[in-house]
């Protein structure tokens, strides 16, 4: 099938969506109908009922015709209780199909949208580092929430409109021609002629429900920003609120006078529809009263009332056809959309023969030659070597930006090199399980991700089977114990929207007793560059020590306390290792160390005395 395109077909289509038409190849429709296949016996049903319930449906419109005819002017009473017990019957069982059809038709989509759900969600937990790094978030809600519930209405409107309408039509057509195939004829032209006008008022309804939905897109943006917890400080602190109130306030404004026009348009609309579908009726009256009365046709009263019921019932199906080009493209847009992000492919993937190694891990680490770079223009690493024997720990230092936290995603692979390799007990990484290779090691990142939830929920995530007396020791080790035996709720606190109820240090110790808790084999503390006090380095200090203590540990340190805590220092310089050696040896060599040491770990040196000294 060649893309649909073409003028004129696309004029409910907005400036966007006609830019971005889908190509609907055979491939797209192979693959949407794929999601349908598993409930081929429920669809099925589903079509029986489709075609039952819309004969039914229009059975009562072709009785009238008998009930005036045969009850009313042929004065049989019979006939006429028969016919009128018959026409509710009729209905009342083609409203019932109707149910079931409705309710099988929702079962279907609601069973395919769950299971797109679950594929999309575990497919994006699949992604790499980079994907994360670089998509908008509300991107990716957008496509797990409404395009993926706008593939559900396509399934429960579209498709089974489509045919109910296109059977509806048919019977309808082929009970008017048996009756007679003038007026059937009048009424197969003036069915679409009439469409027109509510087709346009329909055009100007969507083009502002369009513009109504961008503009609330817009406020919840601003809601978003300005009353978040961080959006809020920064209002405060730059005295915004005012300049905020005012941006919210015309939006607002906009938005209602939008509102009107809509409610107003949806009136006219109503206006335009019963308006014209009034002329129809009238038409065939006319030309049937013609036949009847100048030509002598054997036409009846009932077949002309026959004729207009049915014309009614065609108006509906006629106009939800004639835009059915309109809603498949969105249909396919939606799909193309979701499609696009199920080929995504995961940058780190597990090796079809990775290996779990048998023995217990030991945490060693070898970078040979390592090089990367997040973009090819700009390398970040550059022939990185070092190794890490079990037990041991490495500090690493270097300038803000230098690699250091580049260097050691690498190990649990967030992403993985571009040269050289990284090895984890003797084994290339890339060769390693990769849920067991994570499994080994600890990270205790920048910024503290704590969930919303208490700090149990927390420290559980690292091992749902803990005790309360393993929680508890964690904590203990950790140095937090005390901050949460001191609230009310104990470890049952909770720890805000994630974790802003707690200050920067008490979250890092929190997530030092959550890596206790997992006891890894590797520990890699990425500090958090932020200059501390003295009395919560000690804290975090305290807390550091039992981490790393005879366990393998690698540690981004800014603090000279943390790099007097390791085996050795290596110092990282534009993803480069420019010196390596003992902090009394470093010093001494008077590099690139030596200055980091004067400014940076120095002055934090200085700060904890004076704090001492108060
Ligand atoms: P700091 O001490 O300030 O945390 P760092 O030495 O840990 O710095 P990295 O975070 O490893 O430095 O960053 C090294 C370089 O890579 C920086 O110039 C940074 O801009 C770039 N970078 C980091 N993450 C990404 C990413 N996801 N995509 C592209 N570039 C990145």
């Amino acid at each position: 099938m060649p893309p649909m395109r073409g003028p004129g077909r696309n004029a409910f289509l907005t400036e966007e969506e006609k830019a971005n038409l889908p190509s609907v190849t055979p491939q797209l429709l192979k693959r949407v109908f794929s999601y349908l296949v598993p409930y081929w016996k429920q669809l099925l049903l589903a079509l029986g009922c489709i075609i039952v319930s819309s004969v039914f449906s229009l059975y009562p419109s072709i009785l009238t015709g008998r009930i005036i005819d045969e009850g009313l002017i042929g004065r049989n009473m019979r006939a006429l209780v028969f016919l009128i017990i018959a026409s509710l019957l009729v209905t009342l069982a083609s409203n019932l199909i109707g149910v079931l059809e409705s309710y099988l038709n929702n079962w279907i989509a609601q069973h395919i949208t769950f299971d797109m759900r679950n594929a999309m969600f575990r497919h994006l937990q699949s992604m790499s580092q980079r994907f994360f790094t670089s998509s908008s978030q509300g991107d990716i809600i957008t496509r797990m929430t409404s395009d993926i519930d706008g593939v559900k209405n396509t399934i429960t409107n579209t498709f089974t409109s489509i045919l109910s309408n296109v059977i509806t039509l048919i019977v309808a057509l082929i009970a008017m021609y048996q009756k007679n195939w003038v007026l059937a004829t009048l009424g197969l032209l003036i069915v679409p002629v009439f469409t027109i006008p509510t087709r346009l008022a329909g055009k100007t309804r969507w083009t502002l429900t369009r513009e109504s939905q961008a503009l609330n897109d817009e406020i919840n943006g601003i809601l978003n920003e300005t009353l978040s917890v961080s959006g809020q400080t920064l209002v405060k602190l730059f005295c915004r609120e005012d300049s905020e109130y005012e941006r919210y306030r015309t939006i607002n404004r906009r938005m209602i006078d939008l509102n009107v026009k809509e409610s107003m348009a949806g009136r006219w609309f109503r206006v335009v529809l019963s308006t014209v579908s009034s002329v129809g009726p009238m038409l065939i009256y006319l030309v049937g009263g013609v036949l009847m009365m100048k030509y002598s046709s054997d036409i009846s009263v009932g077949d002309i009332t026959v004729m207009v019921a049915l014309l009614g019932r065609m108006y509906g199906p006629v106009n939800q056809l004639l835009s059915f080009h309109t809603e498949w493209v969105r249909s396919m847009a939606l799909f193309t959309r979701i499609f696009d992000y199920f080929d995504m492919k995961p940058e780190v993937e597990n090796a079809p023969d990775a290996v779990i190694p048998k023995a217990p891990a030991t945490g060693s680490v070898e970078f040979k030659d390592v090089d990367f770079h997040y973009d090819p223009e700009r390398q970040i690493l550059k022939k990185v070597n070092f190794s890490l024997r079990s037990g041991n720990s490495v500090a690493i230092v270097g300038p803000s930006g230098s690699g250091k936290s580049t260097l050691v995603n690498l190990i649990p692979r967030l992403y993985d090199v571009t040269g050289g390799s990284v090895s984890f007990d003797g084994t290339d990484v890339r060769k390693l399980d990769l849920t067991w290779l994570r499994s080994q090691i600890g990270v205790v990142t920048q910024e503290t991700y704590l969930f919303n939830g208490t700090v149990r929920d927390n420290l559980l995530y690292a091992r749902p089977d803990a005790t309360e007396e393993d929680l508890k020791s964690a904590c203990v080790r950790a140095n937090i114990w005390d901050f949460i035996s001191s609230q009310p709720d104990g470890l049952d606190t909770v720890v805000g929207n994630r974790g802003l109820k707690l200050s920067g240090g008490e979250k890092q110790r929190i997530s030092i007793a959550r890596i206790l808790l997992k006891d890894p084999a590797l520990i890699i503390f990425d500090e958090a560059t932020s200059a501390l006090d003295s009395i919560s380095e000690a804290k975090i200090q305290e807390a550091i020590d039992p981490l790393i203590e005879s366990r393998t540990s690698i540690l981004i340190a800014h603090r000279l306390s943390t790099i007097l805590a390791a085996d050795e220092i290596l110092v990282v310089k534009d993803g480069e290792i420019v010196e390596r050696g003992t902090h009394r040896n470093l010093v001494e060599a008077g590099g690139v160390y030596t200055e980091l040491y004067n400014t940076q770990f120095a002055r934090a040196m200085d700060m904890g005395s004076t704090e001492e000294q108060k």
